[in-house]
């Protein structure tokens, strides 16, 4: 159920051991967070789209399918927009007083040094686990973070990776999260990062490669809104379908499996732990250009916003270079705001972050394109599910835990790189494994 990453590898890989397999499929495409259009001269990705040398199933994924990547453009400074300052900087760390570049680093090496002790695999039994899962991310770096500026850098870098604020996330949980990936710095920077490399034909052609390879297995239009089950097999039922297995695995986000009906009903855990896994909240846009104009001033393209509504832009310029653009993100709290707003207030909302950065000249863009995640009737926000205080401490082990003939996949049940397709590859691989045993 589900044909995102998750979902497809899942059904490739069963089928490849011989298993005779239905994907369910809400919408009317494959891909679920993964999604892209052509736009001006290029194909440019709405959703998901960065891999990272650290993440050996989509690499490999992409040499399989035979989708050419290139790195991301980093050359040139970096923007920061920072208390209302601009600034330019180069390399990893933003330009700031060395008192605060002191503070900073120390955050970074205090939460990567944490996220360490906390278990990928049942990070309920790590030392501290309850208490950790007790207070929030924010709550933790209002005790210890001595600089409300340095504050504020470290907001922003975890609305980006999390699309939610500090104050939304258990600490437990965000330490999961971040030690999965490899630390902040591997979230959130580009060169030999989580951002280092990007699709030529935009990262969609992997899930519509895969999808393609399932051929008629693929079923659109069904969205799963009752699921019967016994020990011995499922009934998924679609508003026209009955679909009868031996086992159901569930590719879905947790948000939107707590909306399907089960009888009989699923254990208390695994309830409670749907309902309280919503979506981070991210818009993101494209704006094309005729020229990189920033490349040619130096720039390249990274801005970095702690005051919002934008947090993030990147050179998402396409690969041959025919067709320059910046891509922007809106995250957590600003996303949700913003998704108030009318697309053309969006718009102006977002060229005014990048005429801030850029200069005037980012005005005269020749295309636009705004995807707002929150409206997305089938995944209800992005890039992932986050986990509020007591719910990964406590309700953590029905994450991944089988019941009966229902098994779950999705990057939110990932042991490493969860939140990513990366982590959805890593669940696909550990539920065809626990079915084929
Ligand atoms: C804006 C954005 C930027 C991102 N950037 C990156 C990035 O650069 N790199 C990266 O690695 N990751 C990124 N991500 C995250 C990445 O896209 C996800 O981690 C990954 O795609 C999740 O795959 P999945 O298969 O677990 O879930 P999904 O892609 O969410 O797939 C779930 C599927 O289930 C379907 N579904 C829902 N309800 C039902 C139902 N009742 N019946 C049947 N089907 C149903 C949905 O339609 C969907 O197709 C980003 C995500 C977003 C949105």
């Amino acid at each position: 159920m589900g044909a995102g990453i998750a979902g497809l590898l899942t059904a490739r890989g069963l089928a490849r051991a011989g298993v005779d397999v239905t994907v369910l499929e809400a919408a009317a495409r494959v891909g679920g967070r993964i999604y892209a259009e052509e736009i001006g001269q290029g194909v440019f990705d709405l959703g998901g789209q960065w891999i990272g040398p650290s993440q050996p199933r989509m690499t490999a994924l992409a040499a399989e399918l035979s989708l050419a990547t290139f790195p991301t453009y980093d050359t040139g400074r970096k923007v920061l927009d920072v208390d209302g300052r601009i600034s330019t900087y180069a390399g990893a760390v933003p330009s700031l007083s060395p008192l605060k570049l002191a503070i900073l680093q120390t955050t970074i090496w205090r939460i990567d040094r944490a996220a360490r002790r906390v278990y990928a695999r049942d990070p309920w039994n790590a030392p501290d686990a309850s208490s950790l899962d007790g207070r929030t991310l924010q709550a933790w770096m209002a005790a210890t973070v001595p600089s409300r500026l340095v504050r504020d850098v470290m907001t922003t870098a975890i609305r980006v990776i999390f699309g939610a604020e500090p104050r939304d996330l258990s600490l437990l949980f965000a330490l999961w999260y971040i030690g999965q990936g490899g630390g902040i710095l591997s979230l959130v920077e580009v060169r030999d990062a989580a951002q280092a490399t990007r699709f030529v034909d935009g990262a969609f052609a992997v899930p519509q490669r895969l999808a393609a390879g399932l051929g008629d297995a693929v079923r659109l239009d069904s969205p799963v809104e009752r699921v019967d089950w016994t020990p011995d097999g499922v009934i998924a039922c679609t508003p026209h379908e009955e679909h009868r297995a031996d086992r159901l695995v569930i590719a879905t986000p947790s948000n939107m499996t707590s909306l399907i009906r089960f009888a009989p009903e699923l254990p208390a855990s695994r309830r409670t732990l749907q309902r309280r896994l919503p979506m981070g909240a991210t818009i993101k846009f494209h704006a094309l250009y005729e020229r990189a104009f920033w490349r040619e001033a130096g720039l390249s393209g990274e801005l970095v916003c702690t005051s919002g509504p934008v947090s993030v832009v990147f050179d998402n310029t396409s690969h041959d270079g025919r067709q320059p653009a910046l891509t922007g993100f809106c995250v957590g709290a600003a996303a949700l705001r913003v998704s108030e707003m009318a697309e053309t207030e969006q718009r102006r909302v977002f060229e005014d972050v990048l005429v801030r950065g850029f200069g005037e000249q980012a005005r005269s863009h020749v295309a636009f394109r705004i995807k707002d995640w929150t409206l997305d009737p089938w995944v209800r926000g992005c890039p992932t599910g986050i986990m509020p205080p007591g719910v990964l401490g406590t309700h953590g082990p029905a994450l991944r835990a089988p019941i009966g003939p229902l098994h779950f996949a999705g990057t939110e049940t990932a042991r490493e790189w969860t939140g990513y397709m990366e982590g959805a590859a890593e669940a696909a691989e550990r539920v065809v494994q626990e079915i084929v045993a």
